[in-house]
């Protein structure tokens, strides 16, 4: 069975948070005069440190209980945060699959905790019983799963992660950071079954908010407040929040670019195939395409040449580029460069 306590970092379990001026008191009031804010100006007091207004909204779009959502500035906090909490450093183990998602391996170095990283077999799938093997090592203790995959595109088969999930005492973070793309459902409904899964998910990619970084986890509400209790306290600034909230409200745009970049998408994959450099187009539930073609430098410089800027994904994958789905306009330029 798992059990939360025997996962957490014993510095973490006895963590007492900062308590803010907006923890201590947060009624109304004639004057605030507990945070030593300046009186004048428009963003001149603290933000909401728990983020009300958007969990509200975040809960009805996603459809959990707000108590079950964590926001972070960017998935990448809550990345670092997960090692903060769950790893000690130069002890215990993480463990990702490859080719992944850069941020696990970086953020582990930063708090000297090694990742294993586990080759995903020929069609990017999790390779079961050299999994299994590995899950009853006592050192590990966090399992990254990357689904829609970066940057191979694909989404990785439930029942592997299911029995990863069931049979792994440590903690679970899926990273679903491309499932508005994906047919797939999001294990966001399979939080119930799992205590110890984190769903990990992001305003940047089919929300086209990047540039606000604002990340998302999702889990239990123990697991939740611990990562509440080790965030900076003011993480999501009053701007950042307000602007969310409001591009919360168009749904229906939000729907209707997805509608289009997976337009785009399919139409790229079938022309790419024509051109005589490319090799294969993988298969993508994402908005980007991972593309293997007879030379990956040699694209990457032709299209850079082009004014277009692509990933070269050759160290991950044998001469493969990664393309972000762009406009109409912009692919048409891609497979313009490519077919020259
Ligand atoms: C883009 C991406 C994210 C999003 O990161 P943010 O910090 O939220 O912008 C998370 N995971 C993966 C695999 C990604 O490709």
């Amino acid at each position: 069975m798992f059990d939360l306590n025997n996962i957490l970092r014993d510095n973490i379990k006895n963590l007492k948070p900062y308590s803010s001026a907006r923890d201590e008191y947060s009624g109304n009031a004639r004057a605030f005069l507990d945070a030593n804010e300046n009186p004048h100006g428009l963003y001149n007091r603290y933000p909401d440190p728990h983020q009300h207004l958007l969990k509200a909204r975040l809960s009805e779009i996603k459809n959990i209980s707000a108590d079950q959502i964590f926001i972070g500035n960017g998935s990448d906090e809550i990345i670092d945060l997960c090692y903060r909490i769950f790893c000690r450093p130069g002890k215990d183990k993480a463990m990702t699959f490859s080719p992944g998602y850069g941020m696990y391996e970086v953020s582990a170095r930063i708090n000297d905790v090694e990742l294993i990283r586990i080759p995903l077999d020929t069609d990017f799938q999790i390779p079961r019983s050299e999994t299994k093997e590995i899950l009853s090592n006592d050192s590990l203790k966090m399992i990254f799963i990357c689904s829609p995959n970066n940057p191979s595109g694909n989404t990785l088969d439930h029942s592997a992660i299911r029995m990863i999930i069931s049979h792994f005492q440590g903690i679970v973070i899926i990273d679903e950071a491309y499932s508005d793309f994906a047919e797939t459902p999001s294990f966001l409904l399979e939080l119930d079954t799992f205590p110890n899964l984190i769903v990990m998910q992001t305003l940047s990619k089919a929300w086209g908010m990047a540039g606000l970084r604002l990340g998302m986890a999702f889990s239990s509400p123990e697991i939740i407040s611990v990562m509440n209790r080790v965030k900076p306290p003011y993480n999501i600034s009053e701007a950042n929040q307000k602007e969310a909230l409001r591009l919360l409200e168009d749904t229906e745009i939000f729907q209707h670019r997805i509608d289009l970049i997976k337009k785009e998408k399919r139409r790229m994959e079938k022309e790419l195939r024509h051109i005589a450099s490319v090799e294969s187009v993988f298969p993508s539930d994402a908005n980007f395409l991972l593309v293997k073609v007879k030379n990956a430098s040699e694209a990457y410089d032709k299209l850079r040449q082009g004014g277009i800027i692509v990933r070269n994904r050759h160290h991950q994958v044998e001469n493969s580029i990664r393309i972000t789905i762009g406009t109409p306009v912009e692919n048409d330029l891609v497979l313009k460069i490519l077919k020259e």
